[in-house]
């Protein structure tokens, strides 16, 4: 007699728990939070200009710094604003958009995807898009999650919300515990590039090292030569295609590394 038996019970659920983490996790993650296929990362980079963008804010304590720098240098840059901090912090958020910058959504809670129940992930685009709208008049377009990671529900809200994935090029790592605001100044100017879009934060742990750096650094980008932009002006930048997001260069750390 023969055994006609199918697979095991358990060996039927393993594979189908497999399977559904990687339609969840494992290709979101591989197509989009490390290859960044659909999201924008990079002007095309004939010209030297470079979009620095500041995460986590707004807060009283370090964002006036950072923008006092800007207008200082006479640049403007792109925020990727915590709703609750935007809404608690309204005059901020105006002074943000008053001096000319780009304000778009980081998200209403900072959690990393991976981390949050799907319902929620797929939420908090949508949330902070109607917050945002409701606070400045205007629906932001871009949207940057929290440590720039993704899951399938993190797709769908943004979708869902009409915002544009943001990820960057080129990571200060303001937020690195061994880093000095020296450090942070050396490792963006060795590299930036044509094209490059930049993470720092105007907030939490990494404004610690950003907020010193932020007027030196300044100075040495536009001594180098760079126009810095907001993303809407960056010239070249557009969602990678998949040859793009395959043959590009890939960040400059792995998202899970650090806070942003
Ligand atoms: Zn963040």
């Amino acid at each position: 007699m023969t055994r006609t038996d199918g697979p095991a019970p358990l060996a039927v659920l393993s594979g189908t728990l497999l399977l559904a983490l990687g339609a969840y996790i494992g290709v979101p993650y591989l197509l989009v939070q490390w290859r960044n296929l659909g999201l924008v990362r990079h002007g095309h980079g004939g010209t030297r200009t470079l979009a620095l963008t500041f995460d986590d804010g707004p807060d009283p304590a370090s964002t006036p710094a950072v923008l006092d720098a800007l207008k200082a240098a006479g640049v403007h840059a792109t925020f990727f604003v915590l709703t609750p901090a935007a809404h608690a912090h309204p005059d901020l958020t105006a002074r943000i958009l008053a001096e000319g910058h780009q304000l778009e959504l980081h998200a209403v809670t900072h959690r990393h995807a991976w981390t949050r129940r799907p319902w929620r992930a797929y939420l908090d685009p949508l949330r902070g898009a109607a917050q945002l709208a409701a606070l400045t008049g205007r629906r932001p377009r871009y949207h940057r999650p929290p440590h720039g990671a993704y899951t399938l529900a993190t797709l769908l809200g943004q979708r869902r919300a009409r915002l544009r994935g943001a990820h960057w090029s080129v990571e200060a790592h303001d937020w690195h515990p061994d880093f000095t605001p020296q450090d942070v100044h050396d490792r963006v100017l060795a590299q930036a590039t044509p094209g490059a879009v930049i993470v720092m934060h105007d907030a939490g742990p990494g404004a610690r090292n950003t907020v010193p750096a932020l007027p030196g650094l300044l100075a040495a980008l536009q001594a180098a030569g760079y126009a810095l932009h907001t993303l809407d002006t960056l010239p070249g930048l557009r969602p990678l295609g998949l040859r793009g997001a395959l043959t590009r260069h890939a960040p400059t750390a792995t998202p899970t590394e650090g806070p942003r």
